[in-house]
């Protein structure tokens, strides 16, 4: 019997467990699907690569033929192993925009509620500011300066793009490099930052290789949890459950407990415990499309990968000063634009990538080259997570729905567009030997549609399958139930402009704080 069971030692979940578990007073059972943090590609940037489709960290599921990207499913990448996908993401530290928070309309969620969330979670290598604040669990530190990084950022500025050193101070708009959740070289998940200080806490167990597969309830209050470990199913009870599996596996873990849309449960002969039409419904999710360059200087990360002298020096720097190419991961320079001049904000992220391969993860290109791609923020498309099976083994059924509707693709197509410019705009365009792809084949709008169709993909920032005000009131408590909260990315209301992680961590802070009032 625990006061706390926390599923899911995510982004979130390794939050919950450190600050529940700091006063002493409460005990809390910390439940994680996949092994300990060994493995040696997780601490280091670049290993993000090495870990993207490796299915003893990575839940590596696919999603369900997607109707507007010629029916192909999206390879989606999820952490499992203790930091959860802060343990094998991209590191890119941004928070997203005022509006974002502002927009969701839920009192108690705007940016300025936030804020002091964003700080409290933070170590920031500048120093503290009033956007920024220190001593917290997570590092976030600058990245190496790079030639083509500040040839491309000089270029997106001799169009008009401001230059932003800080994408989460006072504007996201603008030029500039990155910053990343590392620290010296290391990465800084949440299992590093919040929970390795914690795990030796008496009141704190951590149980790994571990998959909660039913909630117990008894009179609509969660009671319970059910989990399966060697091949043995184990039971445990708690005076209040927090869910933490994130956006696809929190849903999951509802819908076989008998939480959601009537119907689903029906159809999987599972008996409803509470009809919740919200849990797995609209879900969201950045899209991302990648343009390759050829590059005329043998500067890039897929020269050092092509000379077994250079990779050796690039191995040797890293383990003797933390420097260079791996202490970079998926994301160097970046551009936070308005598509439209008549837009109040920036609706696209442009990502400048010093490597290229053709499959994320996969080998390099055999040639000099980089990759510049394009999200967009303000996503309006909205898909789902529904069971596939009964069987909490299976992977449930992902449907995104990438662009669904004029303005994503518009947005998508304006932005290439732009990246396109950018690239061949000076200083840059000095570096460019060719255009690898989509090549001058691409050219008017229906033609960009078609290579997004064709090459997008997701940027990984599943969102809002359980949100708030649907499935979730503002304290996180899952509505018509007691004794159960779902506190990750699932209860976003709508996905944040960018990277999502700094977020998920400062929902989490919050609803540390939610918990322990009750308490
Ligand atoms: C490849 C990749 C790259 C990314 N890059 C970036 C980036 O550069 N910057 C950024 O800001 N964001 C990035 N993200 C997104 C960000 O990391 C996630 O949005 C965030 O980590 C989600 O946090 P979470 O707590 O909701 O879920 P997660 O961190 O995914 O945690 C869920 C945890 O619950 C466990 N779990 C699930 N179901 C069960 C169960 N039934 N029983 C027990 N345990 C369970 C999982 O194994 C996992 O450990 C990336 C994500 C991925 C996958």
């Amino acid at each position: 019997m625990f006061d706390y069971i926390v599923v899911g030692a995510g982004s979130a979940g390794c939050v919950l467990a450190s600050r529940l578990t700091e006063s002493g007073r409460r005990s809390l059972l910390l439940l994680e699907a996949g092994p300990r943090d060994t493995d040696f590609w997780i601490h280091v940037p670049l290993g993000y690569g090495k870990l993207f489709a490796r299915t003893d960290v990575n839940w590596a599921y696919e999603s369900e033929p997607e109707p507007a990207l010629n029916d192909r499913r999206i390879f989606t990448p999820r952490g499992k192993v203790l930091g959860g996908s802060s343990s094998i993401n991209g590191l890119v530290y941004i928070r997203g925009q005022r509006e974002d928070f502002d927009g969701w309309a839920v009192p108690g969620w705007g940016f300025d509620d936030l804020l002091p969330y964003f700080r409290k979670s933070e170590d920031q290598s500048r120093g503290a500011d009033p956007w920024h604040g220190v001593g917290g669990p997570l590092a976030v530190s600058d990245l190496p300066r790079h030639e083509l990084c500040d040839a491309f950022i000089a270029s997106a500025m001799a169009l008009g793009i401001p230059r932003n050193d800080d994408f989460n101070g006072a504007t996201q708009e603008g030029t500039g490099y990155y910053q990343a959740t590392a620290s010296r070289g290391r990465r800084c998940s949440t299992a590093v930052g919040y929970l390795r200080p914690a795990e030796k806490r008496p009141n704190l167990k951590i149980e790994v290789d571990a998959l909660a597969t039913r909630i117990h309830f008894r009179d609509r209050r969660a009671v319970g949890i059910e989990f399966r470990k060697n091949g043995e199913i184990h039971t445990v009870r708690a005076g209040e459950i927090i869910l933490c599996g994130g956006a696809f596996n929190s849903p999951q873990l509802l819908q076989l407990s008998g939480v959601g849309p009537r119907a689903l449960l029906e159809r999987h002969g599972i008996p409803v415990v509470h009809d919740s039409p919200g849990v797995g419904a609209d879900l969201q999710d950045h899209f991302y499309v990648r343009t390759f360059w050829r590059c005329r200087k043998p500067i890039t990360l897929n020269d050092d990968m092509m000379s077994l002298r250079r990779m050796a020096l690039v191995g040797l720097r890293y383990f003797l000063f933390r420097q260079g190419p791996l202490t970079v991961s998926a994301g160097h320079a970046a551009a936070f634009v308005r598509t439209r001049p008549d837009l109040k904000r920036p609706d696209a992220q442009l990502y400048f990538i010093n490597f290229s391969s053709a499959k994320r993860g996969g080998v390099l290109h055999r040639h000099s080259g980089f990759t510049c791609a394009v999200s967009q923020l303000q996503v309006e498309s909205r898909g789902s997570v529904h069971l596939r099976s009964a069987d909490p083994a299976a992977a449930p059924a992902i449907r995104y729905n990438y662009l669904a509707t004029e303005n994503d693709r518009r947005v998508m197509i304006e932005g290439l567009k732009l990246v396109r410019r950018i690239v061949n705009t000076a200083p840059l365009r000095d570096y460019v030997r060719a255009e690898y792809l989509p090549g001058p084949g691409v050219q008017g709008d229906s033609e960009w549609l078609d290579y997004c169709r064709g090459m997008g993909e997701t940027v990984f920032h599943p969102t809002s399958t359980c949100r708030i005000g649907a499935v979730v009131d503002e304290k996180l408590k899952v509505k018509g139930l007691r004794g159960l909260r779902v506190i990750d990315a699932s209860v976003m209301p709508a996905v944040p402009s960018g990277n999502i992680n700094a977020a998920v961590i400062a929902i989490a802070e919050k609803g540390a704080d939610l918990v322990k009032e009750d308490a």
